[in-house]
């Protein structure tokens, strides 16, 4: 016997985009605001994204939940975060190479105890769920344990993710190294326990080129040509240093993205972080091969590294989308981290409006991770991953907010003060998997 499909309404007010777009003027056309909607979703999936009409909106049999007053957007898509760095952001004083060998690399060191590595996926789902993050991509440490945490964790709530673990065979600390038969091997245990299982995806994750050996880099494109429907992650440009050391550690390619390219880690489903002191050619190479970008803006201006520069991608249609990047971006928050991609598009010339800001944390976001048809906005069919949203959580939104009738407006003002205080509720998959002001255990048990 066929079960019964279970039926949810939800009423408030929503914003998402109807489809793809890259050029500020095409995303503003594709942006929907509907001030008072019914949205409708049977079984995890949206049904369908109404205005709503009093009287015959809600069919019989269906749990009826009522956000009016508040937003309701697609839940955001973080594409650069680092699972093992959680307990070291906001680590004082270094750009990156001297960054992650005092800070990065010592806390990295304890994810190989898989207790550990649990208790952290526990605290980090929720962090990215009290910050309305609903799918991200994921760095995890050396050790499969740290993956196997993450994926463990995430798979309680059926939650969307994609996750890796680092692969690096040179320049780290001796409890870090790995071969590069070893690392191979261990990723495709992973992508096989792993990969497409539910909502779980994997992605193989060199971490960037001054850790990894032309073998390890070899072994990853060999992974990457065994299972073409898997992700590849990794760092690209973030830093002029580490942009020497890679032309002095391969002389024979003529840039940084050129080392990657030659052994086949271009291409769809590949996101490379930062990317911000790119040459013509490898901005052309980005774009030829499909790749998508992360644009990390916290995490730049955190560690000194540098301004991203959003108008070129979007000259090329180079699909972006935002990463926080702990622990080297100082907040779990995509609104901060729209405030500070404006910041640093505006010391560029660039006026990154509202509309487009709230694109790339979401269907942009689904783009660059070739998730697009599955996530990042309301159309029928896709999974319900959604965000309650107060528009007015502190005194001083409510000030600013106060007469102000247009919703663009009001979202810039979202993403330039608000934070994990306006977040009210996250769902996924059709189910409410956090609630503002319901404590959870778990959180602080970690500081015991
Ligand atoms: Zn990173």
């Amino acid at each position: 016997m066929m079960s019964k499909k279970r039926l949810q309404g939800f009423r408030a007010a929503f914003i998402h985009y109807a489809g793809v777009a890259h050029h500020s003027d095409e995303i503003a056309g594709q942006f929907r605001y509907l001030p008072d909607g019914l949205l409708l979703i049977a079984d995890g999936k949206v049904v369908s994204l109404t205005p709503w009409d009093d009287g015959n909106n809600v069919p019989e049999g269906c749990e009826f939940t009522d956000y009016q007053g508040r937003l309701i957007l697609p839940g955001f898509i973080d594409t650069h975060i680092h699972f093992p760095q959680t307990e070291m952001i906001a680590a004082y004083g270094e750009q990156l190479l001297e960054w992650l060998e005092k800070y990065t690399f010592p806390v990295e060191s304890k994810y190989g105890d898989s207790e550990y590595a649990s208790a952290m996926a526990a605290f980090f789902i929720r962090q990215l769920f009290s910050h309305g993050t609903t799918t991200a991509l994921v760095f995890a440490s050396v050790h499969p344990q740290s993956v196997n945490a993450l994926f463990l964790e995430a798979q309680k709530y059926a939650m969307r993710i994609i996750a890796g673990k680092v692969m690096m065979d040179r320049h780290v600390p001796e409890a870090l190294l790995e071969d590069p038969a070893e690392s191979a091997r261990q990723t495709r245990q992973l992508i096989e326990r792993w990969h497409g299982k539910g909502r779980l995806g994997y992605a193989i994750t060199p971490r960037f080129v001054p850790t990894s050996s032309p073998a390890l880099l070899e072994q990853a494109g060999v992974l990457r040509r065994e299972y073409p429907d898997v992700w590849m992650q990794t760092h690209l440009s973030e830093n002029i240093r580490e942009i020497e050391w890679v032309s002095e550690l391969f002389p024979e390619h003529d840039n940084y993205l050129g080392v990657y390219d030659h052994y086949q880690l271009t291409g769809k489903r590949s996101v490379f972080a930062h990317c911000i002191h790119l040459q013509d050619k490898e901005w052309t190479c980005l774009q030829q091969t499909g790749s998508s970008v992360a644009f990390c803006p916290s995490s730049n201006l955190f560690l000194g590294s540098g301004l991203f520069k959003l108008s070129a991608a979007k000259a090329r249609k180079i699909p972006v989308g935002i990463g926080t990047d702990v622990g080297a971006g100082t907040s779990f928050s995509l609104l901060r981290t729209l405030g500070d991609a404006y910041k640093v598009q505006q010391l560029q010339s660039y006026k990154l409006n509202a509309c487009e800001a709230f694109y790339h944390a979401t269907l942009g976001g689904a783009h660059a991770l070739d998730l697009d048809s599955v996530i990042g906005n309301f159309a029928p069919g896709k999974e319900a991953d959604f965000i309650v949203v107060d528009l007015t959580a502190t005194p001083l939104q409510k000030l600013r907010c106060s007469g102000s009738t247009d919703i663009l407006d009001k979202l810039f003002v979202l993403m330039t003060l608000g934070d994990e205080r306006n977040i009210t509720h996250t769902w996924v998959n059709g189910e409410c998997v956090w609630t503002q002001g319901e404590t959870e255990e778990n959180d602080h048990a970690i500081f015991a």
